[in-house]
Formats: structure tokens, sequence, C-alpha cells
């Protein structure tokens, strides 16, 4: 650490442990050092997302070495590139694809190198976005849309991302469907009320809090319905006319899988990328052979669908829900704010 010099040391959040707080330091970390293939990027922007909790609490699974720098989803500006590079030049305004892939196995191959075997991710594996620069392969930086602020570059890449995948590639949801949105206010879940809205669908979304169940519905939701004081599945049953929702989108887990299950009409599909109140529900299998349910895993996306995500946004000027915006100094507020669940948006940390 003595041997850094100034100028290759830069600000970071990163963790020396797991458990608590107190193992996020915010300190210098030496710069990367760039190699040919790949883009050094002034980060100005990174947003919090449910895996960083994962890492500071634990980490278990995960391969990584520590000291790590934190942080997933970034955007910020090219400080350097290969020269000729055919669509990357210095002083593009870029934000990132959180995984690194290695190109070459089966799934790579096939163009889904969100199954990569190998899978490197940002914040993760890696050292991440919780700084003031990042090297990744250059195919990680994707142009921002214009006009976009760093906060709002940095939230596409991995909860819009994960939204559009589970609507867009797994759901195929069609503009005339109803989709019913469990836990409105996270960052996955009013990615995909936005999503799901502009591609036409009619959106039904649920939150314990009411305060959430409004706000959603002014950001267009078509229905709310409040998960504390009333009955989901009659809810869902009443405003669809018995029939049942066509697309189920979940993150929540084992405490709304059985609603979840029940909400969905037959024939119907359930998409899941998480579970936050744990991954051990009871599987109902009676109801999905006899119902024909179709359920689809999903997590992440590729960077075509990122790409393909850029010019949707951009054509909607759809916008991610932003939170709070902390500086770097108070990375610890701002992780403390994830874990309490009262933000609805994203939190953001503005790195330059
Ligand atoms: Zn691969």
């Amino acid at each position: 650490m003595s041997a850094m010099s100034k100028e290759h040391k830069m600000k970071a959040v990163y963790l020396t442990g797991h458990g608590g707080n107190e193992v996020v330091r915010i300190g210098d970390r030496p710069m990367p050092e760039r190699k040919p293939g790949e883009v050094l990027v002034r980060l100005h922007a990174a947003t919090l997302n449910r895996v960083d909790l994962y890492m500071r609490d634990s980490g278990a699974g995960i391969t990584h070495t520590l000291p790590q720098v934190m942080g997933i989803d970034g955007a910020g500006v090219v400080q350097a590139v290969d020269e000729g590079h055919p669509e990357l030049k210095a002083g593009d305004r870029v934000l990132l694809y959180p995984g690194v892939t290695c190109g070459h196995c089966e799934f790579c191959v096939r163009g889904e190198e969100v199954l990569c075997t190998s899978m490197k991710l940002l914040g993760e594996h890696r050292d991440g976005t919780l700084a003031e620069y990042i090297r990744v392969p250059a195919r990680n930086a994707v142009r921002m849309p214009e006009g976009w602020s760093f906060e709002e570059a940095a939230a596409l890449g991995v909860n819009h991302l994960t939204a559009w995948r589970m609507l867009m590639t797994q759901a195929r949801l069609k503009p005339w469907e109803t989709v019913l949105i469990f836990g409105i206010g996270g960052g996955v879940s009013l990615a995909g009320l936005q999503l799901a809205k502009a591609m036409g669908a009619r959106v039904i979304v649920t939150s314990r809090e009411s305060g959430k169940l409004d706000r959603a519905l002014a950001l267009g939701a078509d229905a709310a319905i409040c998960s504390s004081t009333q009955d989901v599945v009659k809810e869902v049953m009443r405003l669809t006319g018995k029939r049942g929702v066509d697309v189920v989108f979940e993150n929540v887990g084992a405490a709304v899988w059985d609603s979840a299950l029940k909400s969905a009409v037959r024939g119907g599909r359930i998409v899941t990328c998480g579970a936050t109140t744990g991954d051990q529900p009871g599987a109902d299998l009676r109801r999905v052979f006899i119902r024909q349910l179709q359920i689809y895993g999903s997590t992440l996306g590729n960077l075509s669908e990122l790409r393909d995500l850029v010019r949707f946004c951009a054509q909607h000027q759809l916008r991610p829900v932003m939170d709070q915006v902390y500086p770097l100094e108070q990375a610890h507020a701002a992780l403390d704010r994830l874990a309490s669940g009262q933000q609805f948006g994203k939190i953001a940390l503005r790195l330059a």
C-alpha cells in the first residue's frame, strides 16, 4: 500500500471483510491499469443493488478476493480505449454491462453470455463500480442515452436489464396482457412497472405500504393492491374478471409465491428473479401442471438485451426512478437506506 504513489491511487468504497457496515471502507485503492482490448472509465455515478448488501454481509458462494471494490452498475466517461475502436473514443459517456464473460463457452457462443459458465460480475467476483475508475473489456461499455444523468444511466445496467429480460425475453409480454408486479418500490419492480407500461400492458402492483402504491399509481400503474390490508389473490381476481393475470413478475420469494401461483391465469407465466423473503416455498405442483403454469427463472440479461433496452428507453423517454443521491463519502448511509427498504427507486452514489 505504501508503494502507491499519489497519481496511482483512486478513491473507492471497498470491502475488507463480511458482516456489518464496518467492513465497508472508504479510501484509496490502486488505479486500475487498462490492458489492450479494455476501456478505462472515469466513473461518475453508480447505484446500489441488493447484491451489494449480500456481498457486505456474507458473500458466501461468490468467489472473490478481499479487499474488493463494491458496486455492480455504473456510468461515466471513457478515459482511454484502443486507438481505432469502432464505437468508442475518449470522452464518450457510457454505462456498463456488469458481466465479464469468457466469449467462448457454449453459452457465450450461443449469444447467451448471461449464462456464461465463468461470468465475473463487477462488485461480486472482481473490483466494482463504487470507485473513481474502472477497467472492463471495451464491449462492456455502452453509450448512454442522450440527455440522461449518470445516475439514471447507471441504474439501467442491472435492475432495468433484469426487468427487461424477464418481461421481453422470458415472459414475452404482449401489449394486451395484464402483469402483476409484487413488492413495488424496489429497483427491479419499478423497472418492471415502467417497462411493462411502455410495452403497452396493463399493470397491477402490490405493496404493504400505501404510500408506495400511491407513487406507483402516479407512475402509471393501472391498479394497486395493499398486501397488508387486502387479500392479493381475491383482489387480482376482482380486477381481472375472475380470470387471473397473464404474467406474474416476482422477486420477493417465499412470502408471495403461493399468491403468485394463484394469481396467474391458466397457462400463465410466472417469472422470478429473486427470493428476498426465502427461496424454498411450497411448489404446489398440482396447480402448476393442471393449470399449465409456466415458471421462468431469470437473472440480469445479455449485452444485446442491454443495447436494445437503451434504445427502447430513449424511444419511450423512459428514465429510471431515482430515490436519493449520496456523495461517495456517505456510502454507509446509502447502504443503510437500501437495507431499510424505505427507498422508492434507485439509491445512487455520485463518484465525480
Ligand atoms: Zn462464456
